[in-house]
């Protein structure tokens, strides 16, 4: 993706062996917790933060923990992990009944809390990545750090609008991705719906069985 600041993190590691980015778990985060903009995500995710600084570090600067993705309030969007790597962000945890999601996750950090709206920049910069990731993974489900950590996990949280996030994806990608999506061979996704990667003028185009068919479907 264009754009992406790569600040690499060692609490990552090798998946499993045959496993795949096939699940998005969407998290929040902000440290010191409520606060915006500073540094100490960062210094988190590369076991860099310095437990002096605030009351509530001591508790968290000793945990080796992750994310591939975080994307800040401005819209900024900041990779530790690559995606062919396992990393350490969704702790015990399952998804329709498998467990351990970080051996077959990607894990998207919002910088924000339980108790504020995120911003528009987030949306639009969320829902792009989302994209992204679908055309190059199997990706088949999002799901938030709550639902594959019920009790132990309330993130993202309620103000994370998830109706807003879906519509965002059914909606055209802007044409910088289309094209990216369309040079690749189409994925079959296990489900059809919100987030299914799908350009049906191409599929008609492909399935059509005439030269003049395919342009009639082309035209579409
Ligand atoms: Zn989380």
């Amino acid at each position: 993706m264009e754009g992406v600041r790569y600040v690499p993190s060692p609490n990552c590691d090798e998946r499993p062996g045959g496993c795949t980015a096939e699940l998005l778990v969407i998290h929040n985060i902000s440290l010191p917790p409520g606060e915006f903009g500073g540094r100490g995500i960062e210094e988190l995710f590369t076991n860099r933060l310095d437990a002096a600084a605030h009351p509530d570090y001591p508790a968290i600067a000793e945990l080796k923990v992750s994310a591939h993705f975080l994307i800040r309030r401005d819209g900024e969007l900041v990779q530790f992990v690559p995606c062919g790597k396992r990393a350490w962000h969704a702790g015990e945890s399952s998804w329709r009944g498998r467990a351990r999601c970080n051996d077959f996750s990607i894990g998207v950090e919002l910088e924000g809390t339980d108790r504020a709206p995120f911003t528009d920049a987030q949306y639009e910069r969320l829902a792009e990545l989302t994209r992204a990731l679908q055309a190059r993974y199997p990706i088949r489900d999002i799901a938030g750090h709550s639902d594959v950590a019920p009790g132990r996990k309330t993130d993202p949280g309620p103000h994370f609008d998830w109706t807003r996030y879906r519509a965002m994806l059914d909606q055209p990608p802007p044409r910088r991705t289309r094209r990216k999506t369309r040079a690749q061979p189409q994925r079959k996704q296990s489900r059809a719906g919100p987030f299914t990667t799908h350009d049906s003028r191409l599929t008609a185009a492909r399935t059509a069985k005439t030269p003049r068919r395919q342009a009639r479907a082309r035209r579409k």
